[in-house]
C-alpha cells in the first residue's frame, strides 16, 4: 500500500513542472494540475497542456486540468499590463493561479501542495512561497517551500525535457511576457 502524504503540484508549464514531477514523486503521492489562464495565444495553452499530459504519462501521474479563462485572468491583472516580469503584475499571476491551486488541493484532500514555478531564474521564490504559504494555511495545507532552481535545477530541468523531447517555450505565458521574450 502507497503511504506516501498526498500533494498537489501546481505546474505551470513543462520545461519547468518535469523536473518537479520527476524529484517529488519518490516521497509524495504526486498529483499534478495544470491551471494557467495567464497563457496567451489559446493556442500556445493547447500547446503547453498537451506537453503537461505528456510528463503525467511518463511518470505515471494523474493530471487534473483547471479552467482555461484568460478574461478573467486579464481582469485581474489590469492596470499591470506594462509592469516587468517579476514586478506587481506577477505576484497577481502567482497569487491567482496557487489560490486556485489550494482550492484544488482542498477538494483532492491533498495535505501538501507546491508550484513549479520557482523553478524560472527569472521568478521570485520567495515572493511565489510566501503567497503559496499563506493561501494554504487558510485551509490547513502545507505549502512546501521549494526553490527548484536550486541544485542547478532549471538546467537539469532544461536537460530532462530536450533528452524526452519535450517542448520548451521561449517566453513566460502571457501577451505581455512575449515582449521581453526570455526563457522562463
Ligand atoms: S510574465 Fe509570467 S508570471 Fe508574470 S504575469 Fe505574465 S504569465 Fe504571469
Amino acid at each position: 500500500m502507497d503511504n506516501k502524504p498526498k500533494l498537489l503540484l501546481h505546474i505551470c508549464c513543462v520545461g519547468c513542472g518535469v523536473y518537479a514531477s520527476q524529484t517529488l514523486r519518490h516521497n509524495y503521492k504526486t498529483i499534478l494540475f495544470f491551471y494557467n489562464p495567464n497563457i496567451w495565444p489559446e493556442e500556445e495553452y493547447r500547446k503547453r497542456l498537451a506537453e503537461a499530459e505528456k510528463i503525467a504519462e511518463q511518470f505515471n501521474l494523474k493530471l487534473i486540468v483547471g479552467e482555461y479563462k484568460h478574461d478573467k485572468w486579464l481582469k485581474a491583472v489590469r492596470g499591470h499590463e506594462g509592469d516587468s516580469e517579476k514586478g506587481e503584475r506577477c505576484l497577481i499571476c502567482y497569487k491567482f493561479r496557487l489560490e486556485a491551486a489550494v482550492d484544488m488541493a482542498q477538494k483532492l484532500n491533498c495535505g501538501y501542495l507546491t508550484t513549479t514555478l520557482t523553478i524560472s531564474p527569472h521568478k521570485n521564490a520567495l515572493a511565489i512561497n510566501q503567497i503559496g504559504e499563506r493561501a494554504a494555511a487558510q485551509h490547513g495545507i502545507k505549502f512546501l517551500d521549494q526553490d527548484f532552481k536550486k541544485h542547478d535545477g532549471f538546467k537539469k530541468s532544461s536537460t530532462l525535457s530536450r533528452e524526452l523531447g519535450l517542448y520548451r517555450q521561449n517566453y513566460c505565458g502571457c501577451e505581455f511576457s512575449i515582449r521581453a521574450a526570455r526563457i522562463p
